[in-house]
């Protein structure tokens, strides 16, 4: 694990606008699931996400970062991470990533969940299973006095027991000030390495999982993250404050 400049950690004032920030969000995500349906253009679930930002009166984290165009990040099957919105149509039996950002009050919260259009495989359904339950297996880790790799190493563990594999191209982050901070959190590797979890820190915790080879590959779009074999991958993940008392998962709708 590389060497690690500096965590921030986050006063208690701040991660009070940031449990705001990760409720506001949460909210925006369920409401995007409702009118999520195949037959409809990636594009158009973009405009709605924007309508649903504006309505909440926050802003996309995402919009115009290093040049990105969309609102959200959206990833239908092979595509691992990064999509951008467009004239894609969904169709049933897809699986859609959705990953937003959202700045409230000047702080940062990150989110994505991938879901099944109708009826999907029982194979997808299993990849969807495993890589949400990995996130809350890396979250289980993100406790004060544990080194921040179990995190990484509990997702890996948990994926590879169930013969799908972890990207490694693409990481978790530290968040809330700025939208990605450090450290850079991967979703592979051995415990007890890296920095030493302190009360106040906020991650982003990502797994992206791929049916097939972990490998990856960029679109020309310069985007769009694929899986180099062109299986299915899925995504999830959550902004968790490190607390006193656990895990505070700040972007779950409670
Ligand atoms: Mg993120």
């Amino acid at each position: 694990m590389k060497t690690v400049k500096s965590i921030t950690i986050k006063l208690p004032g701040e991660i009070e606008i940031l449990r705001d920030a990760g409720r506001i969000l949460a909210e925006i995500v369920a409401q995007l699931q409702v009118s999520l349906t195949w037959g409809i253009t990636t594009r158009q679930v973009d405009e709605r996400a924007e309508q649903l930002i504006r309505e909440r009166g926050v802003l996309s984290a995402f919009k115009g970062y290093r040049g990105f165009p969309g609102s959200i990040c959206m990833s239908v099957n092979e595509e691992v991470v990064h999509g951008i919105p467009g004239n894609r149509i969904l169709r049933e039996g897809d699986i859609v990533s959705l990953d937003v950002g959202i700045i409230h009050k000047g702080y940062y919260a990150d989110m994505a969940i991938t879901v099944g259009l109708g009826k999907i495989s029982p194979g997808l359904n299993k990849l969807l299973d495993i890589t949400r339950q990995s996130l809350y297996k890396g979250i289980e880790q993100a406790r004060t006095g544990n080194h921040l790799s179990n995190i990484s190493h509990a997702i890996q563990t948990y994926v590879e027991s169930h013969y799908f594999s972890v990207v490694r191209d693409f990481v978790g982050h530290g968040i809330g000030r700025s939208l990605h901070e450090e450290p850079e959190i991967p979703n592979f590797g051995a415990p007890h390495e890296g920095p030493i979890l302190k009360e106040g820190m906020v991650l982003a915790i990502e797994p992206m999982v791929n049916t097939g080879t972990w490998h990856t590959k960029i679109q020309e779009d310069n985007w769009t993250v694929v899986t180099r074999d062109g299986r299915p991958s899925a995504h999830f993940e959550h902004t968790v404050a490190v607390t006193a008392s656990g895990p505070e998962i700040l972007t779950e709708v409670l």
